[in-house]
């Protein structure tokens, strides 16, 4: 069961429920407590949920490839993206010490890097996709058919293993 799903709902029906409270009233203070509870039982179940994520990711893999947070983005952002936003800078904040413990290797990839933007199959890149609303698009050179995250990941996984070639730890003499 996902908890953080349950807490994001219960918020959800707390937020409603507040509107409806008269300003200054004892029941707008009631729910104003009972919705700090909630988001802070929210943070816990999506931390423990990180730490998760990032053992299993940090135990079955030798290279950790990820972007650098786009942070213009996280300040125009409303409240559940925020949320949303930190989580990413949590997970990468384990991964990294995570990897440092189990002698793992952890690359992170430049924000001006056009993750969404190549396509991994000819490495056209497309300046004209930039809304983030579009999740498909076909290339123009090659006519593939690309998934915007998962051509993104591929492209951020292709970007790690040439830091990782730069780096000379993947030559056979060492
Ligand atoms: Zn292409």
């Amino acid at each position: 069961m996902d908890y953080s799903e349950k807490y994001e709902k219960k918020i959800k029906g707390l937020n409603k429920w507040l509107a409806r409270c008269e300003k200054g009233s004892k029941n707008r203070t009631k729910v104003k407590i009972k919705l700090q509870r909630a988001y802070q039982k929210l943070r816990n179940a999506r931390k423990y949920l990180l730490h998760l994520i990032s053992k299993e990711i940090t135990e079955e893999n030798d290279i950790i490839v990820t972007e650098k947070l786009k942070i213009n983005k996280m300040v125009q952002s409303p409240l559940s993206k925020k949320i949303y936003d930190a989580s990413w800078a949590e997970l990468i904040r384990q991964l990294k010490y995570k990897s440092k413990w189990k002698n793992k290797l952890f690359y992170q990839i430049d924000t001006y890097y056009p993750s969404s933007q190549i396509c991994p199959r000819c490495g056209y890149q497309n300046k004209a996709l930039k809304d983030l609303k579009i999740r498909e698009w076909e290339c123009p050179n090659c006519l593939n058919l690309n998934d915007r995250d998962i051509s993104a990941s591929i492209n951020i996984m292709f970007e790690g293993l040439k830091l990782y070639m730069k780096s000379g730890l993947g030559t056979a003499s060492q």
